[in-house]
């Protein structure tokens, strides 16, 4: 798992930067669910253009924060650039961080808690995906102890915005168009299938505390 502190260039203790993180994966290794073109635009064009106008609004507006959990945590406070750009920063370093070509199914103690807590996990959190109008975001968190729920947000807003939010974050499926059109056009639900067949569980259950 990547530490978020490994990939931020401190200032005393504020942090003026945040940088893309490096892969574990090549980005054409998806290619049989997530195509090469798509990997390559979503990571190389979009993720960078948020984390760019993240950078520059933190400058702009003469932001100190310590960490990324405290950007986002006040981002209403800020202009709209730095809240979108913050949100779509962070969202796609949990995105990212997330996938392997390895084939991989939840185990141990992640893999109960979603037969304890969901009828059919899957299910659910594609119908969540199918059901949210526009663009945003569909999340499986825990409350900070190990309840489970599926929630979703606009735009590239995500839960730690919320001040009543204390639990983690520990799977997040992008339905901005971006992700899927080139591959699959309007068909959300194909883009669904192949999000879930490059899913590194191990990750997901490193974000459980
Ligand atoms: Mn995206």
């Amino acid at each position: 798992m990547i530490k978020l502190k490994n990939i931020l260039k401190e200032d005393a203790q504020f942090v003026t930067e945040f940088k893309r993180p490096e892969l574990k994966y090549k980005l054409n290794s998806l290619n049989k669910n997530i195509d090469t073109k798509t990997m390559e635009e979503h990571y190389g064009v979009h993720f960078k253009g948020y984390t760019d106008k993240m950078n520059e609004a933190i400058k702009d507006e003469q932001i100190r924060v310590g960490s990324i959990h405290e950007l986002l945590r006040l981002a209403v406070n800020y202009s709209p650039k730095l809240k979108n750009n913050a949100g779509g920063y962070y969202n796609h370093v949990i995105y990212f961080e997330q996938f392997t070509p390895e084939n991989k199914s939840p185990k141990d103690k992640l893999k109960y808690l979603l037969e304890r807590e969901f009828a059919d996990f899957k299910e659910e959190f594609t119908q969540a995906g199918l059901d949210l109008f526009g663009s945003g975001w569909v999340w499986l968190v825990s409350d900070g102890t190990d309840n489970l729920s599926i929630i979703t947000t606009q735009n590239q807003d995500n839960p730690y915005m919320a001040n009543n939010f204390g639990g983690q974050i520990l799977l997040g499926m992008d339905v901005w168009e971006h992700a899927y059109y080139l591959k699959h056009q309007a068909d959300r639900k194909a883009h669904i299938k192949d999000f879930f067949a490059v899913i590194d569980w191990d990750v997901v259950a490193g974000r459980l505390k």
